[in-house]
């Protein structure tokens, strides 16, 4: 297993996680890029979004439902989800992951 996130989830590798259940876990980034910058991984290995979607509707859904627990969690009164898809958009790590940043003032269009 390559994987870097599949190792987390089978805890071969650390990480500050916040919160998981069957479906999902969700653990701090690494280089946050914001105060608060968290990783909602699906425990499925699929590439990307696109691919939950496709795969899990299921899981898709409780990727955004854990993103906005833990946002009201840490008392964001607003925050932003990504999903970076392909190398192009800076996609490092090829299991679907949803970026939940927040904590500070977000720029709009993102660069
Ligand atoms: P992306 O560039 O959208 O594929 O996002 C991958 C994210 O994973 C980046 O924000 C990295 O900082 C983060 N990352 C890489 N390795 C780790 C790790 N071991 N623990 C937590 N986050 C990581
Ligand atoms: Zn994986």
């Amino acid at each position: 297993m390559s994987c870097l996130f599949c190792k987390i989830i089978a805890g071969e590798i650390p990480a500050e996680i916040k919160f998981q259940d069957e479906q999902v876990i969700a653990f701090a980034d690494i280089n946050p890029q914001a105060p608060v910058h968290f990783l909602i991984v699906p425990k499925l290995h699929v590439e990307n979004a696109a691919e939950l979607a496709a795969q899990s509707p299921a899981a898709l859904s409780a990727v955004f439902a854990a993103a906005d627990q833990l946002a009201k969690a840490e008392g964001l009164t607003g925050y932003r989800t990504v999903f970076n898809t392909g190398a192009d958009a800076g996609q490092s790590v090829f299991h679907a992951h949803l970026h939940l940043l927040g904590g500070r003032g977000l720029a709009w269009p993102p660069g």
